[in-house]
């Protein structure tokens, strides 16, 4: 037997209904779910009762328990709608294989990542089978059923259906982290809910001087300021006399060495009468990037035409239109001439590894690039 079947409890222990539940989607798997309880009951129920089992006889197939098999529905439902690769209870989508296999959104996007990084066609770890956006389909049985499942609330430890979680930690719980509504004359404290009249009712910062303010409303400005320097610098860009954008899109290739490497590559492309080309690499050309749980991209901005004098650039990479991934935007500047043509490797702010196997699980990488003519 494969490990498939020891694992998928709905799966293997509701006997013929296997097969029958292929591609019946979100209804069969919630049929298979629920038989597959009703199985492990009678099952336990077998073992209660039943006699000692021949040691010659070959072994019939167990399901495999959590511990504490007379453990509530609960746990018990845990087992069976947990993410087959990170067995943590899905948080948002559910993928499943063809074969039923469930995945949680984040764990199917690093497969499909992986099997980029490797060149090789991403499959199901439960059954090898070939596994794709298109291949997969959701499981909104599963989905609801996961977020029917109590769960604890990270303040006040009480349990919560999943589904009404976000609310309670936001708006109920008497524990939650608040803060002081003096914070924005500069007051730090930050406490549990319940505490908050208590402390507002003796907070020192409504009864500051003026003087006392003015340092502390200073020190926030400052703040804010150098948040606000880059939007400042945005606009400014803006009205430069130059300035062209194009969408661009990132293609996977491999370097011709005895190890290959990927790497991405765009068509030639067109931006203020210029010709130009945009590499990318993912962790700095890693040997095995597939091997880290960190990824990161980093890219590079090649002008191929030549010029006369020296163009004074300012570029920005930012998402694409069609695409869904959070970047944050910065600016880089760089003077090409016919020497200096190609810019330094410079990251693509992209906010974390989740956000960046998004986009390497897709074929083509689509961003959309923005450059900024500086005239002299
Ligand atoms: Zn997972
Ligand atoms: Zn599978
Ligand atoms: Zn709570
Ligand atoms: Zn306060």
């Amino acid at each position: 037997m494969s490990s498939l079947e020891e694992r998928d409890v709905g799966v293997a222990a509701a006997p013929g209904s296997s097969s029958a539940g292929l591609g019946v989607g979100a209804v069969g798997a919630a049929v298979e779910a629920v038989a597959g309880v009703a199985a492990m009951q009678e099952e336990v129920g077998i073992r209660r009762e039943g006699p000692e089992p021949d040691p010659d006889e070959p072994p019939k197939k167990r399901v495999k328990m959590p511990e504490g098999e007379s453990g509530k529905l609960e746990e018990r439902l845990y087992s069976v709608l947990c993410c087959t690769v990170c067995l943590d209870l899905p948080k948002a989508s559910v993928y499943q294989c063809t074969n039923g296999h469930l995945m949680c959104a984040g764990c199917f996007i690093h497969l499909l990542a992986d099997s980029r990084l490797k060149e090789e066609q991403a499959t199901c770890p439960n059954c090898r089978c070939e596994i794709s956006k298109n291949l997969c389909c959701r499981n909104l049985a599963v989905e609801k059923a996961v977020s029917e499942l109590p769960t604890e609330c990270t303040f006040c430890l009480k349990q919560f259906p999943r589904s009404s979680l976000e609310r309670h930690q936001k708006e109920e719980c008497q524990d939650r982290v608040t803060q002081c509504k003096y914070k924005r004359i500069g007051c730090p404290w930050q406490g549990p809910f319940h505490e908050l009249p208590a402390h507002e009712s003796e907070c020192s910062h409504p009864t500051k001087t003026g003087t006392e303010l003015m340092g502390i409303l200073g020190e926030m400005d400052q703040n804010h300021r150098r948040d606000m320097q880059l939007y400042n610098s945005i606009f400014s860009l803006l009205c430069y006399e130059k300035i062209g954008f194009t969408e661009v899109q990132f293609r996977p290739y491999r370097t011709d060495d005895f190890i290959t490497r990927l790497y991405y590559e765009t068509p030639r492309f067109t931006v203020l009468n210029q010709t130009w080309v945009l590499k990318a690499r993912v962790n700095d050309s890693e040997r095995n990037p597939n091997l880290s749980c960190k990824r990161t991209l980093s890219f590079q901005l090649i002008l191929k035409s030549k010029v006369n004098s020296a163009l004074e650039c300012s570029f920005l990479l930012l998402k694409g239109p069609y695409d869904d991934v959070r970047i944050k935007p910065v600016i880089h500047h760089h003077s090409f001439s016919n020497d200096a043509n190609e810019t330094d490797y410079v990251p693509l702010p992209i906010s974390d590894s989740v956000e960046c196997n998004k986009l390497l699980a897709a074929k083509n990488i689509n961003l959309r690039l923005f450059i900024f003519q500086v005239q002299k």
